[in-house]
């Protein structure tokens, strides 16, 4: 398996690691000629302004809505933001999945928090039990789930915090930041 983590901004390179410690190859993406022979593409945490700047830059909006119909993306906090279809304020969007984010919505840098999240699909995908430890870092949450689009995580209050829609996936936290490679792991079975 070969997984793109789009290189722009953020911290991609927890994701390549982590990525390689399950024996998928890894490679950095910051060009279109880069997405092409690529599984799967995970855009990491970071500034969604920024990526989103930095991909009209680069000539990456078009090429990454085309990979995007045929191939599985994951969005880490900034990046399921960049993936959305609305945040409520003018921003580059890849428009791809049909979710409603509020940025910021914790609050600030000194809001971030862990929580341990009950998320079915995953234990059935990975054949375990425990609940995945999840690390939220200025994060947004998923306001709306439309259309295809479907919840797989809530916190305690009710508040979206993972979804789905087909081979795309939107995680309000970083699952690059932990030793818990389940959800890598659940992106790889989308991707293959
Ligand atoms: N607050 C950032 C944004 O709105 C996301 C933070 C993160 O990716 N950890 O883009």
């Amino acid at each position: 398996m070969k997984i793109g983590v789009l290189a722009l901004q953020g911290d991609f390179a927890e994701h390549i690691v982590m990525l390689r410690s399950l024996g998928a190859q890894g490679v950095e993406v910051r060009l279109p000629a880069h997405l092409d022979g690529l599984d799967g593409l995970i855009i990491p945490g970071g500034e969604s302004t920024t990526i989103g700047k930095l991909a009209t830059d680069f000539q990456l909006m078009e090429p990454l809505r085309e990979f995007g119909k045929s191939h599985a993306i994951w969005g880490t906090c900034a990046g399921a933001i960049f993936l959305s279809k609305d945040v409520s304020r003018r921003q580059p969007l890849l428009g791809l999945m049909d979710i409603k984010v509020a940025r910021n919505a914790f609050g600030r840098q000194v809001d971030s928090f862990e929580a341990d999240l009950d998320i079915a699909e995953l234990k059935q995908a990975t054949d375990t039990t425990h609940p995945y430890h999840a690390v939220f870092i200025r994060a947004p949450i998923i306001e709306e789930v439309r259309g295809n689009a479907k919840v797989l995580s809530k916190l305690e209050d009710g508040r979206i915090v993972a979804a789905q829609e087909g081979h795309l996936l939107a995680t309000s936290f970083h699952p690059e930041l932990t030793n818990d490679t389940r959800f890598h792991e659940y992106f790889l079975s989308l991707a293959s």
